[in-house]
């Protein structure tokens, strides 16, 4: 039996890669339908190549565009995320790929958990959200959650055979972004486009420049948590310049195992669609007389204080990653709208989480209220 499968946010980095692992596994996979926000024309595209069954469009202004264009095909039009919830929940649906970027994940993420559909997961931001109540969510509903994020990933596949060995700790590798052997002084004065060079992945935008500020590694951290029961000193941050190490895992008699491979999400990717089984690909190997020195380097949290306002958010728990999630969403927004400056970005979190109203135990409600007020002092805040 084929594995059918919905990319949500198919035009993105990660969806067009997933389509790709899934174009070439015909026998194991189906594309059963795909959604996006903006990017009509590739949607349609996709949709003619691939066809689908079910393809959404969530901006409500490119429904008609798409609707129209894919009028000659034996394909199902819908508009918004109202649609992509039903679409997820489907009887039909096996795998739900969760590849939009944003808060915007939550909602698809919630609903296709609670049809018990298996999770590629991708939208990180869900976790650091609302972790907690996904977490309880699939429990309940037995609804596994796979990651599709390298680095957790290469932990998922470390733990493989391990059920009955308790983790030690994880360490969590970071590339380090363009700005790793930056100064203070230097990195007052980056642009966005220094931003949007990332050394070794080739990401969307809001996930490059996370990288670049490492947020992307705090939001790991917490992501980390929820995915594999940890606390937070069993979570160790290592910067690792050639991405070569995807992460590693500590066992309880001091083994350390470690996945290694080139930095291509297709491989991630691959392993949470087949899992437990590999695919077969000829994607390049890793060569290590190619690579013959691997590195490894403290991160500098003075530096990049984003990684240091994710180990707080943990620690304080409640709504406070769902406040740093969206502060961030802003922040990223600012940056690559001319609004604020690199550093800028973490002065506009640290006040949001000095700010925002505190709630220790919140419902999926006080979720998307956090959400959205945070979002709206810190535009209001900047300027936007
Ligand atoms: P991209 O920016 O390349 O793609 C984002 C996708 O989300 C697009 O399909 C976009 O549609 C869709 N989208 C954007 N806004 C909305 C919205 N409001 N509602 C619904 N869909 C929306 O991002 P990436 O593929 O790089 O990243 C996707 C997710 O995967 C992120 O959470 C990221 O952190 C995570 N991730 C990415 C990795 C990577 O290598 N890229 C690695 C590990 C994790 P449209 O194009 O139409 O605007
Ligand atoms: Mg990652």
């Amino acid at each position: 039996m084929k594995k059918r499968i919905v990319i949500l946010g198919s035009t993105g980095s990660i969806g067009t890669q997933t389509i790709d692992v899934i174009a070439s596994n015909p026998d194991k996979f189906e594309l059963y339908g795909i959604t996006a926000h903006s990017n009509s024309e590739l949607l349609i595209s996709q949709a003619k190549k691939y066809k689908p069954n079910f393809v959404i469009v969530t901006k409500d202004e490119c429904y008609p565009i798409v609707k129209e264009a894919l009028s000659g095909e034996d394909i199902k039009v819908f508009a918004g995320i109202e649609s992509v919830c039903d679409l997820v929940s489907m009887p039909s649906v096996d795998i739900v790929v969760t590849a939009m970027v944003g808060y915007a994940g939550l909602k698809p993420t919630i609903s296709a958990v609670k049809a018990g559909k298996t999770i590629a997961l991708a939208n990180k931001e869900t976790l650091v959200v609302a972790g907690e109540l996904i977490k309880e969510l699939a429990l309940k509903h037995r609804a596994p959650i796979l990651p599709v994020d390298s680095e957790h990933s290469a932990i998922f596949q470390c733990l493989a055979g391990e059920a009955n060995n308790p983790i030690e700790k994880i360490i969590l590798t970071a590339s380090g972004g363009p700005f790793r052997t930056h100064n203070i002084e230097q990195l007052q004065f980056v642009t966005k486009a220094d931003a949007l060079k990332h050394p070794n992945w080739e990401m969307g935008a809001k996930i490059t420049i996370d990288s670049a500020s490492m947020m992307n590694k705090g939001f790991e951290v917490i992501e980390a948590k929820w995915l594999f029961d940890l606390n937070m000193d069993q979570i160790d941050v290592l910067v690792h310049p050639q991405s070569i190490v995807h992460s590693m895992v500590q066992f309880k008699d001091g083994s350390v195992k470690a996945q290694l491979g080139m930095p291509d999400m297709r491989l991630p990717i691959a392993y949470a669609l087949s899992y437990p089984n590999r695919l077969n690909n000829d994607y390049e190997r890793l060569d290590f007389l190619k690579f013959n020195q691997l590195n490894f380097e403290k991160p500098d949290i003075k530096k990049f204080r984003n990684l240091d306002f994710a180990f707080q958010a943990m620690k304080t728990g409640g709504n406070m990653p769902c406040i740093l999630n969206a502060a961030n969403e802003i922040a990223v927004y600012g940056f690559l709208n001319d609004k604020i400056s690199f550093l800028g970005m973490s002065d506009l979190i640290e006040w949001a989480m000095e700010n925002a109203e505190f709630i220790s135990k919140p419902t999926y409600e006080d979720y998307v209220e956090t959400d959205s007020m945070v979002r709206k002092i810190t535009s209001e805040k900047i300027g936007i």
